[in-house]
């Protein structure tokens, strides 16, 4: 089944490339990392040209909860056990300044994707995470987050955090990509990457540089560590009493919930319940992990009914953080978002185009491809 939010967008027509052609940059890939890395290009006067093999935001863009988290999948505290101190703050400060340009970008383009800044709920599955949310929250509080606890939930909210309709989004975005000088073919799947030049089954593209945005894909074109990993959700019909009062996010990220403005429920995850079969590229909703999610919903909601079961694919790097800059062969990358993408991309999509256009940004060690 489609997810909620392809099903109440329909895709803009961009019809397949059927003929040889060249452009200042190729973007492989029109989910959100290609769409907002074709936005800032065509936005700084270069002209991109963007290889969709579907259509926009069909994939992982189209299939989440629509969540614009500040930090990691994990809490500061565990952020801080893998990467250090310095780097999990600096990564907290990217995935503000990501919520920052999306606020930005919506207001500037109007676009009508539901955009809503209610905060989110982090939630501990068991003690020693609650002391880690807790400790987390004071150390965040120091830096001037805006966030407090909430002991008899054992959750801490943070206030800054925005949710909205991740279809509407990346599709406007990809509008206002084109209004800007981008070109974007859909039904159009590259078979080849080289330094300069993409192949499709039809037709050879020739680009000053080429950015692979194929997250979950992308060992299929470039030799990345990312690997393919399921998610699946679920959605209702309107519920007309609140349920949940802010998008929450729980058990280290594992389970998330929220409900729309229009009353409609969406719960979603559960993934690590049965961890080796969520995997691979197939887009298919398991019973198994569908009655989890419909168990948790009852719960909370015995009268909703559902009205979508849906799965998405998304790619898992080595260290759960994006894989944004040039490899070695010269083809640029900006992939491997491990369950974050609405938290991460539009900003490594500025980021890979102002890596492209040849200017310096202090980010970039955080997200070299070739880190250890
Ligand atoms: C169930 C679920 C819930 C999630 N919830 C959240 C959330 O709340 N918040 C959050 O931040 N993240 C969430 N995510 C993760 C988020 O959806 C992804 O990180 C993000 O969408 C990745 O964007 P992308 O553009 O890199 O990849 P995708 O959206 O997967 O786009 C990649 C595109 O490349 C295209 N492509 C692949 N191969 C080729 C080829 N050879 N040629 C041409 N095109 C090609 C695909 O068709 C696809 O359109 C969730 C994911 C899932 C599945």
């Amino acid at each position: 089944m489609t997810s909620i939010w392809l099903d109440e967008v329909a895709p803009d027509d961009h019809p397949p490339l059927d003929q040889d052609t060249s452009a200042d940059v190729a973007i492989v890939g029109a989910g959100i990392a290609g769409i907002a890395t074709a936005y800032h290009l065509a936005r700084a006067g270069v002209k991109p040209i963007v290889l969709e093999a579907r259509t926009v935001a069909e994939a992982a863009s189209g299939r989440n909860a629509g969540f614009l988290l500040a930090g990691v999948a994990e809490n500061f505290v565990a952020a801080t056990r893998r990467y250090g101190e310095d780097r999990a703050l600096r990564i907290w400060r990217f995935t503000r300044h990501n919520q920052e340009l999306v606020r930005e970008i919506v207001a500037r383009e109007a676009i009508r994707c539901d955009l809503a800044w209610k905060g989110s709920a982090q939630i501990a599955g068991d003690d020693e995470e609650w002391s880690e949310v807790r400790e987390s929250a004071d150390r965040l509080g120091t830096e001037s987050v805006r966030v407090r606890i909430v002991p008899g939930e054992r959750a801490a909210i943070y206030e800054d955090d925005g949710e909205l309709h991740p279809a509407r989004y990346v599709r406007a975005l990809a509008g206002a990509a084109v209004a800007a000088g981008a070109r974007i073919y859909d039904g159009t799947r590259a078979t080849a990457v080289t330094n300069g030049e993409v192949r499709t089954d039809h037709a050879r593209v020739h680009a000053g540089a080429i950015v692979v945005c194929v997250n979950a894909y992308s060992q299929h074109l470039v030799p990345l560590r990312v690997r393919p990993v399921r998610g699946q959700m679920l959605a209702t019909a309107p519920v007309g009493r609140a349920v949940f009062d802010r998008p929450a996010y729980a058990n280290r990220g594992y389970r998330y919930w929220r409900q729309r403005a229009d009353g409609r429920l969406l719960v979603g995850g559960w993934r690590d319940t049965a961890a080796d079969e969520e995997v691979g590229e197939e887009e298919r909703t398991t019973p198994k992990i569908q009655e989890r999610l419909e168990r948790f919903l009852r719960e909370r909601s015995p009268e909703a009914t559902v009205t979508h079961r849906w799965a998405g694919t998304m790619g898992f790097s080595h260290d759960a953080l994006p894989y944004v800059g040039r490899l070695d062969s010269g083809v640029f990358v900006n992939a491997g978002f491990t369950g974050h993408g609405m938290a991460f991309a539009t900003a490594t999509g500025e980021l890979i185009a102002d890596v492209v256009r040849g200017k310096n940004r202090s980010e970039t060690d955080l997200f070299a491809p070739e880190r250890a």
